[in-house]
């Protein structure tokens, strides 16, 4: 036998018994995203690298390594893209979608990674996310978060909290910078050589390092509310404000700086202790400067993302999965001339009943494994067609779901019968 070619570590295949799950998840969210105005954006899962260097930034974890990129037959550097944001700004300046413009759009999609893989962290990940662009004030950010919140409470989770911080202005983090390059160079020899390299290079991330090592040492740093000017410390007292008015509890935390360059203004993460170390599932805040980094005019804009196999994980998890029914109707075939009879039967039920899920069995096998499989289904109905009622132009009913006694129906009267048993 010829060796079976294995998915890639770190990719995985979505299987039908998964999908349950992920249709939750995903068509909760697009009718909440749609409730609140945002449409969907859909851009290339192919990028050119230049995208991701100039939007992200050469010093962050994404660009530095763990970007798939590879050069295609033209010579041209291409990338997986790891997150949307940059490619939805790309694509919204490419389409001038942005002159004296608002733009509300919410995506969903895969993206790609290139780290070691673990519970919660993968190399193909799925996002589903939001971008507001064109809309200053913190009136946009507080409605992002709140979109979040009701997405939580719909899918039934619990125990997420929200964490928030401000980074000010450019200008404000400039000097936030320089407090904090001080303070470092002081505690020198404490710090890991992931740090002492990041303190040239984007100082704020040592901040957002995970080393147990060094976490008092961060926790003593001076703090970024320490260096806002007056207007951005009013930007923030705003959106507290709004959070307060509308019940979204918070913890302003200021240690939260976010891996990538474009953030200002508002930071935000959604997280919870239920799932290890992996424990944020949601992550955003404002990126004035993105738009302008990526050569479009000075904007605004603001966003999310949120990780769809950690919020599977709490769903599973809490016990909140919604079972369904692989169909409503499942028909039986006896007999060897009976299946045309049963494709016809099953295709004008289906004119008739445009809503109703029903599966037809087409392989034969005996009535035995027949009903077992029609009861694996989940299907309230059983349509048993065999030679008699071939004959005698009718198609017997049996409810699998409730002791009801079975009963024989014209073929033509069947649709009316199932639509009244079902209430579809
Ligand atoms: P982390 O600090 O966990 O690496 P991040 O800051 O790199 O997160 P973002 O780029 O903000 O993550 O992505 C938003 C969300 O997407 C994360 O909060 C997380 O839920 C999810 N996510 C990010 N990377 C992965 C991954 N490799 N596998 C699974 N989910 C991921
Ligand atoms: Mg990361």
């Amino acid at each position: 036998m010829v060796k079976q070619i294995q998915v890639i570590r770190g990719m995985h295949d979505i299987l039908p018994a998964d999908m349950p799950a992920w249709n939750q998840l995903e068509d909760s969210y697009r009718l909440l995203a749609e409730s609140y105005g945002y449409q969907q954006i859909r851009t290339p899962i192919v990028e050119k690298s230049a995208l991701f260097h100039r939007g992200i930034g050469e010093v962050t974890d994404i660009v530095e390594k763990e970007m798939y990129s590879f050069e295609d037959r033209n010579g041209e550097n291409l990338s997986l893209r790891p997150e949307n944001t940059a490619s939805v700004v790309r694509a919204c300046l490419e389409n001038s979608l942005l002159n004296d413009q608002q733009h509300r759009m919410w995506y969903c999609g895969p993206m790609f990674r290139h780290e070691r893989p673990q519970k919660g962290r993968y190399r193909q990940f799925h996002q589903l996310g939001a971008e507001a662009l064109g809309i200053s004030g913190p009136a946009i950010e507080a409605e992002l978060i709140c979109l979040a919140k009701r997405f939580w409470k719909l899918l039934g989770l619990e125990n997420i909290e929200l964490e928030i911080n401000s980074l000010g202005s450019s200008e404000c983090r400039q000097r936030f910078r320089q407090t904090l390059v001080e303070y470092f160079h002081d505690h020198y020899d404490q710090l890991d050589a992931d740090s002492q390299r990041r303190l040239e290079s984007n100082p704020l991330r040592i901040l957002d390092s995970k080393n147990p090592d060094i976490q008092d040492l961060i926790d003593q740093a001076p703090k970024l509310s320490e260096s806002l000017s007056s207007e951005s410390s009013e930007h923030f007292l705003i959106l507290r404000d709004i959070l307060d008015n509308s019940g979204v509890s918070y913890k302003v935390t200021p240690r939260l700086v976010r891996g990538l360059d474009y953030y200002s203004h508002t930071v935000f993460e959604w997280v919870t202790e239920t799932l290890g170390a992996q424990g944020t599932v949601c992550a955003g805040g404002r990126y004035d400067g993105l738009i302008e980094q990526l050569g479009g005019k000075p904007n605004y804009a603001a966003g999310f993302a949120m990780g769809c196999e950690r919020l599977i994980s709490m769903i599973i998890d809490q016990g909140r999965l919604q079972k369904t029914a692989d169909c409503d109707v499942y028909l039986l075939v006896r007999g060897d001339k009976t299946q045309p009879v049963a494709q016809k039967l099953a295709e004008s039920l289906r004119d008739e009943l445009p809503q109703l899920k029903l599966q037809v069995q087409t392989a034969g096998g005996s009535f035995k494994s027949q009903m077992r499989r029609a009861d694996r289904s989940g299907a309230q109905l059983a349509l048993i067609l065999g030679e008699s009622e071939v004959e005698a132009g009718t198609v017997a009913i049996k409810h699998l779901r409730a002791e009801l006694e079975q009963i024989e129906i014209a073929q033509l009267q069947a649709g009316t019968k199932i639509s009244e048993m079902l209430g579809i």
